[in-house]
């Protein structure tokens, strides 16, 4: 472990790393800029290294989320796995949240790809206006990429509830949550700039299924707001 780096920073980010204050305290901003630099080069050193680090990473989270399920990796067998797997699908693709999400990915999209009849009508500068577009443009999938996994994080493995999970702050569950809601928010507020009384009937229905992912997402996940996001919430931020 390298304590310039903060564990799990990435984890309740909004991956923004060219606006990201903490890039010098991420392990995956690191790993990006030593991409960038070593590249696929298996011959370097730093290359082998960078790998085993993700996979260091990777196998703490896997025994991280065995430990909350009470999972014996020893023991689970494939067929077990495959069976959790589906419960999990199925919950996940099945839920009223994710149907609210990946709805707003739709309606978002659609709104997207034809702001060409409605941006003229917002009442901001050019600036202004290609900034409003960026931060709905970058949560428009993450949202529902985000609710995704904190459903995933309240299912055991007998795919049913696990209310100790929901009820834990810290838990995997709540932190997906509290990142999906503070996207929700930021894009709530960019749509609400970009509204004009001309383009109201286009855009305010994108705000207020937000409110609905917002509300559904609060109700189901009533701790999420209580999540320390490592880094931005506990700390002061390191420039
Ligand atoms: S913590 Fe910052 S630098 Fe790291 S992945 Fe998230 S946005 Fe990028």
């Amino acid at each position: 472990m390298d304590d310039r780096f903060i564990p799990f920073i990435h984890n309740y980010c909004d991956r923004w790393c060219d606006r990201c204050p903490l890039t010098a305290r991420c392990r995956v901003a690191e790993a990006e800029k030593t991409d960038a630099s070593v590249g696929h080069d298996t011959d370097n050193e730093t290359f082998w290294r960078r790998i085993a680090a993700s996979f260091a990473e990777a196998q703490m989270m896997l025994a991280g989320k065995a430990e909350e399920l009470g999972i014996d990796l020893g023991v689970v067998t494939d067929e077990e796995f495959a069976r959790f797997q589906e419960f999990e699908d199925d919950f996940i693709e099945n839920h009223g949240l994710t149907k609210l999400a990946q709805t707003y990915v739709k309606e978002s999209r659609r709104a997207l790809d034809e702001a060409s009849d409605w941006l003229l009508f917002a009442p901001l500068d050019e600036t202004e206006q290609s900034e409003m577009l960026e931060v709905v443009r970058w949560y428009h999938f993450f949202i529902a990429a985000k609710i995704g996994r904190g459903l995933m994080g309240i299912l055991d493995f007998e795919g049913g509830l696990d209310e100790e999970q929901l009820a834990d702050a810290q838990s995997d569950a709540n932190g997906s949550i509290k990142i999906a809601l503070i996207a929700v928010e930021r894009s709530q507020r960019a749509w609400a700039a970009l509204t004009a009384p001309e383009n109201a009937d286009r855009l305010e229905p994108l705000v207020r299924l937000l409110e609905n992912v917002k509300k559904t997402a609060e109700t189901q996940f009533p701790h999420a707001r209580d999540f320390l996001r490592p880094g931005f919430d506990e700390f002061e931020p390191v420039m």
